[in-house]
């Protein structure tokens, strides 16, 4: 297979080709058209897999450029995380100048209200900070289509479950969810179980 194959728009095939992905690995090849279609998607996968620019291609593909109000909301455990996924879907959006936010806890709030009151498409976060900004009003989810739920297993050891279950009943139901996972413990299950459509399941 090949990124050509997923009716990508030039300015994402450019930067995939500037970025020297030859040709999608195994994890994207499942992700990449599910989200296209805009289905939900459990992937179970290890860091390395390529699994950041499974759900980067496409989500940079399906945001629309001259919305004002952020479009998709990235999860991660951490904010060394947060902040290379954001560097990731810059990379793959760059051409089609998309703006990623990275919003994480012991960094000053003031700074991440400013940067979401300026237009973003895409917000990538740890759950507490994200959390933060909904209740004072400083980050505006109405418009979120797209979810990412990184790391998910990750998320559940560190005590964050609530925090996400918090967040995703807070926005819209039209929207798509992908969740990563190394593991799939039972938290996890009931989780998908309760927020996810019909999700597509795939194992790398
Ligand atoms: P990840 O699993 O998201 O941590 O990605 C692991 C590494 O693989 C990163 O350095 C990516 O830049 C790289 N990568 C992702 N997709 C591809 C691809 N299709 N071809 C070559 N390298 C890739």
């Amino acid at each position: 297979p090949s990124f050509i194959d997923y009716k990508l728009s030039n300015e994402i095939l450019k930067a995939i080709s500037m970025l020297n992905f030859k040709s999608p690995t195994k994890v994207q090849e499942k992700v990449i058209p599910a989200v296209i279609e805009k289905k939900d998607i459990i992937v179970k996968s290890q860091t390395g897999s390529g699994k950041t620019a499974a759900f980067a291609v496409p989500i940079c593909e399906l945001v629309e450029w001259d919305e004002n109000k952020p479009q998709a909301l990235v999860l991660t455990p951490t904010r060394e995380l947060a902040i290379q996924v954001k560097e990731d879907i810059f990379n793959i959006g760059r051409f089609k100048r998309l703006k990623v936010s990275a919003i994480y806890g012991k960094s000053p709030f003031y700074n991440q209200e400013k940067e979401l009151k300026q237009k973003t498409h895409v917000v990538v976060g740890t759950p507490g900070r994200i959390i933060d900004h909904i209740e004072r009003n400083t980050f505006d989810t109405s418009n979120i289509k797209y979810l990412v739920i990184d790391e998910a297993d990750e998320m559940l050891h560190m005590g964050f479950i609530e925090q996400i279950e918090t967040i995703v009943s807070s926005l819209s139901k039209e929207r798509v969810t992908v969740l990563l996972s190394a593991t799939m413990p039972i938290d996890i299950e009931t989780l998908c179980n309760k927020y996810m459509k019909e999700p597509i399941r795939v194992e790398i």
